[in-house]
């Protein structure tokens, strides 16, 4: 049974992150995708739940895909639910130096326990970011190619509710 860990910010999923999920559940017996949130963003979008809500919702068919939220490391989190296999989308060689230093890490703070597995996008989502979703969409432009759309929806409802950057 190999187990593996998809961390992430999810705020929102894309049909990037979708593209990575739909991949590594071929490749997995069991994939966790795991909103992280350790890390400083105030200016987030959506709540923690709203998006582990919406990543339940958007891979509700694909029945070896869990999903969970997590604050604190991902090395603690892999031993918690024994993954030794962690998965990161690479779009573009600007993701590289980022991600190589964080897989690096993650295999010294584990003690070689978890390894670091990329999935380079799909050509047609190599754009494609949460920010990028959340700027257009706070300038009332069309997402409808970035994310499903019921994550339009929410996302134009946020906007709409006063969610403004400007
Ligand atoms: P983080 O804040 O940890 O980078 P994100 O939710 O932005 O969280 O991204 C999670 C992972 O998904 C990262 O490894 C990122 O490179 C990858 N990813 C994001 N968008 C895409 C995409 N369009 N194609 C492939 N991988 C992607």
């Amino acid at each position: 049974m190999i187990r593996a860990v998809y961390p992430g910010s999810f705020d929102p999923v894309t049909y990037g992150h979708l593209d990575v999920i739909r991949r590594s559940s071929r490749m997995f017996d069991e994939v966790t995708v795991c909103v992280m949130y350790n890390k400083d963003k105030r200016d987030s979008l959506f709540s923690v739940d709203e998006r582990v809500k919406m990543l339940k919702d958007v891979t509700k068919d694909l029945p070896n895909i869990k999903v969970d939220a997590y604050y604190g490391l991902l090395i603690d989190y892999a031993a918690e639910i024994g993954a030794h296999v962690s998965i990161r989308g690479l779009r573009a060689v600007t993701d590289f130096e980022y991600e190589l230093q964080i897989a690096q890490t993650n295999r010294l703070l584990s003690n070689g326990s978890i390894d670091t597995v990329f999935l380079t996008t799909s050509l047609e989502y190599a754009y494609l970011s949460s920010s990028s979703v959340k700027e257009i969409a706070s300038f009332g432009g069309d997402i409808s190619m970035c994310v499903p759309p019921e994550i339009e929806k929410l996302v134009r409802d946020k906007y709409a509710a006063g969610h403004a950057k400007h």
